[in-house]
């Protein structure tokens, strides 16, 4: 059992100068029993180590960004030449070109990018473009899809505030609120109605394409195609939100994912990014087609500018983390490593008689405390958050970290050795005869 001394005083510390000891809802422990959350104080790979001394295997990786572990050298070593031939010059760089490029190739269906600096920034901004193009102004989304904290997405969004409890968020004008139609996911009747209903002033359809953050949920088969087509016939444009599954499954983005052979059919106008790109730094980027992208200033009318935008810290540090995923067999290895964990998880829970469900998409999976499939939001609130927080703390003190929340995905990354496979089925097989 870790103890946690330190942790417990530093949070003491931080209530009273960071609003509610945290500088992200989605890192406290408030969910899962309260009480200080664990203070991390370096990362190697797959592990950290917090200020107690505790190390943990990191199945976290940041809510996604550390694909290739911590500090990994390929990406520190861009990390250190950027800082050395200082961090921001607020002018235009060679590397944003170069980071351009890579995720132009990678995703076809952006003709033309715009780097921001986080994945709040990048969606919010999709959606003024969209806006500026159709010269609509609803938004459709679906529930329980989390596209960052500005107002118009944080309706009926998963992720941190429905652990938290408030997926509708306070400070959010009824008026603004009112522009968005929440559907629920994985229904192509469902859109089809608010489409039928509010076709014509709808100006954009907002989806994480592969669902993150009310669980891993992948699209049925034919949902995607069938939205694009829904959407293209009341003029709405298509945003695919992949700040989390761009490079999470393979190299690329849904659109580019083998489990959707139709790729033109599954075609996004415009798309928002962030985590992986930025190799662990702060990043998000949207873009699509040049024919709505020129909409963006300086060649159309929609504002959009950030004195931070396509730094050359993250930009050299999302390179070099795109270089490292470029290396042959680095996916199979994450979901060799991911298979073998979710049989061992099962098996355990089978064992004990815990209820179960787990969801996996490549190198990442989520688990659901319930016995029943979990393909939308009612299904993955259904799920026990007492019994998943009892799993949490046991894993917890065996030295494991899983995100805070019954919402949130275990993530393989690169460094993850089957030793560390080994040592967190054993420690889950524990947790589940806890329970
Ligand atoms: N969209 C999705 C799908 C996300 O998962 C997230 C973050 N979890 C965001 C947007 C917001 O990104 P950021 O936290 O970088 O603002």
């Amino acid at each position: 059992q870790h103890q946690r001394v330190r942790s417990a005083q530093l949070y003491e510390e931080a209530k009273q100068h960071i609003v509610g000891g945290v500088n992200s809802p989605s890192r406290s422990f408030k969910a899962v029993g309260g009480g200080a959350p664990v203070f991390m104080q370096r990362g190697e790979g797959a592990y950290f180590w917090d200020v107690d001394g505790n190390k943990y295997i990191d199945y976290l990786a940041a809510f996604g960004p550390i694909i290739t572990g911590h500090a990994h050298p390929h990406v520190t070593k861009a990390i250190v030449q950027a800082a050395t031939n200082g961090t921001l010059y607020g002018t235009a760089t060679e590397h944003e070109i170069r980071l351009a490029e890579m995720l132009k190739k990678a995703i076809p269906s952006m003709d033309k990018v715009r780097f921001v600096n986080s994945g709040t920034e990048a969606v919010m901004t999709t959606i003024r473009v969209a806006r500026a193009y159709t010269g609509r102004n609803k938004i459709i989304k679906f529930a329980g899809c989390y596209h960052g904290h500005s107002d118009l997405v944080l309706v009926a969004a998963g992720s941190g505030p429905s652990t938290l409890g408030i997926p509708d968020s306070a400070g959010v004008p009824a008026s603004i609120a009112s522009e968005v139609i929440t559907v629920p996911f994985n229904d192509l009747d469902g859109l089809k109605q608010a489409l039928e209903r509010w076709g014509d002033e709808v100006a954009a359809v907002m989806v994480e394409p592969i669902v993150g953050n009310f669980g891993m949920v992948m699209p049925h088969e034919g949902y995607l195609e069938g939205l694009c087509k829904l959407s293209r016939m009341a003029g709405a444009l298509v945003i695919y939100d992949e700040v989390i599954c761009a490079f999470r499954f393979h190299y690329g983005s849904a659109q580019t994912f083998s489990a959707f052979p139709e790729q033109d059919a599954i075609r996004p106008d415009l798309t928002a990014l962030g985590k992986i790109i930025g190799g662990g730094l702060p990043i998000g980027a949207y873009g699509g087609r040049a024919e709505v992208m020129e909409k963006v200033a300086p060649l159309g009318p929609a504002y959009q500018a950030g004195t931070m935008a396509g730094n050359p810290a993250s930009v050299l540090a999302g390179i070099a983390c795109l270089e490292v995923l470029q290396t042959p067999g680095v996916y199979e290895q994450m979901e060799r490593q991911a298979i073998r964990l979710i049989d061992g998880l099962q098996n355990a829970a089978d064992k004990n008689g815990v209820p179960i469900t787990i969801n996996r998409i490549a190198g990442a999976f989520s688990t659901h405390f319930c016995d029943h499939p979990v393909t939308n939001y009612d299904e993955a609130q259904d799920t026990d958050g007492e019994q998943f927080a009892r799993f949490f703390r046991l894993m917890l003190d065996q030295g494991i970290y899983l995100a805070p929340s019954k919402y949130e995905a275990w993530f393989l990354t690169t460094a993850h050795t089957d030793a560390d496979i080994d040592e967190t089925i054993a420690a889950a097989q524990s947790a589940f005869a806890a329970i």
